[in-house]
């Protein structure tokens, strides 16, 4: 079907380059379903039908680099933007290596079967995210024949049998509760059957993946928007318990108000989307409770409230084993908390590494309590990043692709 998109020029000359090359290339998922919804894409995912060392042969070594294992895809750096290049898959066929590992039988352990576009779009998890877009021909191709309705519509709709699509893969119910949470869609009788039958699978799922998610989940703007969607559906409990335990308390509401407060500046473009500030403000109110503290009350800096702080991170995000140097970067911002109260303390505060996110922590705190915020901007300023390029980049590889 025709249909014109607004794709920036640089991406349909990537599109381009893979097509001049003899390939089929399309822009997939996401960033499709945002375009339609008209929403701005966080990124853009090419699948294609070269493969992975083909993807390299076309862009050169230098900024084409194959990554991933369970699932190999390429990342390509074009016009300074990194692109996730895969090839199309077709749907990977059950081995007998999950009977000898005691895992559930329909559990995915690898997706590298190469196929065509239609098989690729078939394996995709939700028909919303199941369409592909040819920007050079403006060619938009629903291949399961009700991702346009279902954007339409604002339905998830699992791609072939629920069920079994969970049991494939239960990180796809968190992914289908992103959706809901994120762009308030609803779900599909059938899907929504399922996932509740399923719920608890997302015991199997690889830690690592849930971490990936999680990471995903705190350095979006709508995090706390997925959280909700989890607790609705009941699916929080086996995800983040210690949040759950939480809900509906004055602490629990209070650290949902100060991520929804910082997911507000990420969306107005005022704060990055750091993990570490996500994960600080959501523990915050659980490290006052336990030093003593009313929630809303800064509590005393000492031996233990470091000891308080490093507690609660544990508990609150370790069910999902997060990578240690974002749980280290919350606790720093944490720790210094307490010395904005102390003027003396402010040349040494300020020359502080994770100072920036600590002052965005301070401000969302004031905000949250409806204080006003001008005084405490002006007394604390704005810190000038020391490394710009190489901070920012860090700060997005601690997002890593999937
Ligand atoms: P976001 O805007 O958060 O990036 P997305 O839908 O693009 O959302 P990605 O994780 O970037 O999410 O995945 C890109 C696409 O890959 C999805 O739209 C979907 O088609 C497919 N996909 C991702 N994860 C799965 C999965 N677990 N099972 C099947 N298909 C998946
Ligand atoms: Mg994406």
């Amino acid at each position: 079907m025709k249909h014109d998109l607004p794709v920036a020029p640089h991406v349909v000359d990537l599109i381009s380059e893979l097509q001049n090359a003899g390939y089929e290339a399309y822009i997939v998922g996401g960033a499709i379903r945002d375009l339609l919804l008209g929403r701005k894409p966080k990124d853009f995912d090419i699948s294609t039908s070269a493969t992975p060392e083909e993807v390299r042969a076309v862009f050169g070594r230098r900024i084409a680099r194959i990554i991933g294992k369970r699932f190999r895809l390429v990342h390509v750096e074009y016009s300074g933007e990194l692109f996730e290049v895969s090839t199309f898959r077709r749907a990977p066929t059950r081995t007998a290596a999950n009977s000898k590992k005691e895992l559930p039988e329909n559990l995915i352990l690898s997706d590298n079967s190469f196929g065509t576009a239609e098989e690729d779009a078939w394996r995709r998890d939700f028909t919303v995210n199941a369409l592909f877009y040819d920007p050079v021909n403006s060619e938009l191709l629903d291949y399961t024949g009700q991702g346009i309705d279902d954007i339409r519509n604002r339905v998830v709709r699992a791609i072939g049998d629920p069920k079994l699509r969970f049991e494939e893969d239960p990180v796809r119910m968190l992914r289908a509760l992103k959706l809901i949470g994120q762009y308030d869609f609803t779900m599909d009788a059938a899907t929504e059957n399922a996932l509740f039958s399923e719920l608890e699978l997302i015991r199997v799922a690889a830690p690592s993946r849930l971490a990936l998610e999680l990471e995903k989940i705190l350095s979006s703007a709508y995090g706390d928007k997925h959280f909700q969607a989890f607790h609705d559906y009941g699916l929080l409990p086996y995800f983040l318990p210690e949040l759950n335990a939480a809900w509906d308390t004055p602490h629990g509401d209070y650290a949902l108000n100060l991520l929804n407060e910082r997911n507000c500046r990420v969306r107005e473009g005022l704060y990055r989307n750091s993990v570490s500030l996500a994960m600080a403000a959501l523990a915050l109110p659980f490290v006052e409770l336990e030093c003593g503290g009313k929630p809303g009350d800064l509590w005393n800096p000492g031996p233990d409230s470091t000891a308080a702080i490093r507690g609660v991170l544990d508990r609150l995000f370790k069910p999902q084993t997060m990578m240690n140097r974002m749980t280290m970067s919350a606790e720093r911002v944490l720790i210094l908390q307490s010395l904005f109260r102390d003027e003396k303390a402010k040349p040494r505060l300020i020359e502080a590494k994770s100072y920036p996110h600590a002052r965005e922590l301070m401000l969302l705190r004031l905000s949250v309590a409806e204080e006003d915020t001008a005084e405490a901007e002006k007394l604390w300023p704005a810190a000038v990043p020391r490394r710009r390029i190489s901070a920012a980049k860090r700060e997005d590889s601690e997002r890593s692709p999937r």
